[in-house]
This record gives C-alpha cells, structure tokens and sequence, in this order.
C-alpha cells in the first residue's frame, strides 16, 4: 500500500470511516495541542535519538525473534516468535509509555495520568515517570485493586500513586472516567496517556508509531535469520497496540498475511467474550468510532476473557480499516485454546507466555498444522508470570495438555 502511513489516519484522526475525535469542546482543544506537539517534536532529531537512546540502555531493545523449534517439530510448519515479553517490564506496553512520557517531557508537563484494569499499563506508565521524574496518577477500581494486588504493590514502588474508584461497578469503566475527570481538572500540568491503540485521535496514530519499532526490529531480524520474509505474522487484539506494532512493519508486503487474534472466552454470547471486530458493529466508546460489542441498546456490552488484557468492547481504529480493507484477517481464540498453547510454550520451548499473547500461539499452531511447509511469526507481547498463581489455582500445572 502506497504512502501507507501518510495517507492513514487523514488529518481529522480517521482510518476509514473509524477513529475521530468525539470529545467535549474543553477536551478537543487539548488533543489539539498534543497533536501539533506530537507532529513537531517527535519528528526532531533530539526526540528521536533520545527515545532510541532509552529503547536500547533502558528497555533492553532490540528484543529477539526466536524460533520454536521443538513447537515446531510437533505440529509442523515452522513458529517464530517476536520476544516482548523480553521488554523491560515483561510486556509490549513500555514501548508507548516510554514514548508518551517522553513527550510529556518535552510538552513541559509534571504528570501523568491514566486508568487501569488488570495494572498492567499503570505498571507500565509508573515505570516510565520513575524514570523521568514525573508524577504518577493512576486510577483504578476498588474490584481491581483487590484482584491485582502484586501490580498495585508496583506502581506504589515506582513512585505512583494508585487512587481507587469506588463508584459504579467499580472496575476499568468507571476508572476510565475517573481519569478523564481527573485530567480535565488540570489539563496543563498534566497529560493523560492511553493504554493502546484506543481513544480519540491523535492516540490511536502515536501509540502505533511508537509501536512500529517492533514490527521493523522483527522484519530486518526475520530476514537476517531466514533470507526471507515470514507467510504470515500473527498478534493479539485487545485494543490492539501489540498487533499494530507487528503490522505496521509488514503492511507493505503484500504476500505476507496479517493475522489478528481476539478472545472467544468462553462462548459467543453477550457477556462470554470480547470479539469486537469479528463480532461487534459501528459504534462510539471513548473517544473514537469503532466496531463495537453492544447491546440491543447499543451500549457498550459486557465483555469477558480469560486474559484481562484483551477484555475490551472496542478495537483500535486502524484495525477495523484494516478490516474492511481486508488486509488484515481477523480470527478468534478460546478461553481453552489459550490454556493449551499457555501450556505447550511453557513445556516444548520453555518460555510461559502472557494468557493475552497465548491467543495468537494459539493460533500459530493451527495454523502450522494446516501449513506444514509455511512460516509464522508471533508477537509474543508478554510473559506470563502475572498469570501463573491464576492458572494453577483453576487449572494445574498443564497435566493432561501433552500427548
Ligand atoms: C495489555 C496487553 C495486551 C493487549 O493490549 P493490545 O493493545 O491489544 O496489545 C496484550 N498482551 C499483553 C501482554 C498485555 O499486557
């Protein structure tokens, strides 16, 4: 696709008839400025060398792609694997939050502030204003923060204060308020950082910019392994940051599939899982136009996976453009496809993956048995440590996975 990344968002936010910015007047004007900010600092040469500077000595970057032989061998086909979960703090997460706070550095501002469900993003953005020296808000439901305690203890290490919601259902919703609220009270001191590739424009552009690196890093290191580029490259999909990373360095090769993955849960009824570009239909939620699951109200509908990290009634814009374009192909995991592939990685490679990036091995290994000759590559967005006290106390050790 020609000019691919000038042409997408267009100038108004919108990938296809998705994105835009449906905000208060008071909230507009803000995602104004940090997009003029956005559009003239991250394109400065200072920008640029110093968040490459942060993504080798900090980050450990570039993460490498491994290849699963023993996975492999078993089910044909050959499986790769892109290692962010080898990502300072153990997920693709600090890849836009090393970026937005960065940003905020240079936009002059003194704080951070966002929402989060399971704590991975407040562990991730915690992490990035430890190391710029900036305040730290994160809100977060009183449900969660008794679910989530080890994150919680985290975010308090590195310095953030982690504020409770109590209204409502008191989980990531009523957070994503409180944030809001929170951030509109001080808009000048203070930045509020999205989660993924989610939100009302310019959000959905800069976390996928600041994704992008993992998708050029994997396309050069594919290349140098093999002499050739992969058949198919797979992510997961909550809001769908990790994927568009991946996407965004093969979205010119036209031969090479694109595969996205999103949580089937435990079945395809409202409340059972949260396949919104296979399942859901136009509507707005924070900010921004998407597929949305709803219900017969056309609100937004409940939403359930295994991993809380994909359970989110909305997609990412450019995903549901990429969609309807068909460039990119979007699949479905269980609940139980994401427990064997979490325990075959774990037991044939000796990597325990996140339950949310299990969804795409889950799907690279499908996908190897029907392809015995072909080659696929993971992004494997994080490890799985965070899940494996859950996983155990439901499900045991993996007994009963292996032939
Ligand atoms: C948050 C998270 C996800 C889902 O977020 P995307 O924006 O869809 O990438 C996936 N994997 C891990 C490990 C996460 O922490």
């Amino acid at each position: 696709m020609k000019n691919y990344f000038k042409k997408f968002p267009d100038e108004n936010g919108y990938f296809g008839e998705y994105g835009g910015s449906f905000v208060p007047e008071i909230l507009a004007d803000e995602m104004k400025k940090i997009n003029d900010a956005y559009y003239s600092i991250s394109k400065s040469h200072e920008f640029i060398s110093e968040l490459r500077s942060i993504r080798k000595h900090f980050q450990g970057r570039p993460t490498p792609v491994f290849y699963c032989g023993r996975l492999s061998e078993k089910y044909g086909g050959r499986i790769y694997l892109k290692r962010e979960d080898l990502n300072h703090t153990g997920a693709h997460k600090l890849n836009h939050c090393m970026g937005e706070a960065l940003l905020a550095k240079y936009m002059g501002k003194k704080k951070v502030i966002a929402e989060t469900g399971a704590g991975q993003h407040g562990v991730a953005l915690a992490t990035a204003a430890a190391y710029f020296g900036l305040e730290c808000e994160i809100y977060m439901g009183e449900v969660d923060i008794a679910k989530e305690h080890p994150n919680v203890i985290r975010m308090q290490l590195l310095g953030a204060k982690v504020i409770p919601v109590t209204h409502g259902l008191k989980t990531l919703k009523e957070a994503v308020d409180a944030a809001f609220e929170a951030y509109l009270k001080d808009p000048v001191n203070s930045i509020y950082c999205i989660g993924s590739v989610v939100g009302p424009h310019p959000f959905p552009m800069m976390v996928r910019d600041f994704q992008h690196v993992v998708g050029i890093e994997a396309r050069e290191q594919f290349l140098e392994m093999t002499g050739e580029l992969p058949d198919a490259v797979t992510a997961c999909v909550g809001g769908g940051s990790n994927a568009m990373g991946i996407f965004a360095g093969f979205i010119n090769d036209e031969d090479v599939s694109l595969i996205g993955v999103e949580p089937s849960g435990r079945s395809l009824k409202m409340g059972d899982h949260a396949a919104s570009l296979s399942y859901g239909k136009s509507g707005i939620i924070h900010g921004f136009k998407t597929y949305l699951l709803q219900n017969e109200k056309g609100e937004p509908a409940p939403v359930y996976s295994i991993a809380s990290g994909l359970d989110y009634p909305g997609s990412g814009p450019e995903h549901c453009m990429l969609k309807d374009m068909g460039r990119v192909h979007y699949t479905v995991a269980t609940d139980k496809e994401c427990l064997e592939a979490f325990y075959k990685l774990s037991r044939y490679e000796g990597i325990i993956p996140a339950l949310e990036s299990s969804h795409a091995v889950a799907y690279a290994i499908k996908y190897a048995l029907e392809n015995k000759h072909k080659s696929i590559l993971v992004n494997l967005s994080g490890r799985g440590d965070k899940d494996i006290d859950f996983i155990v106390e439901n499900y045991g050790t993996g007994e009963g996975y292996f032939d």
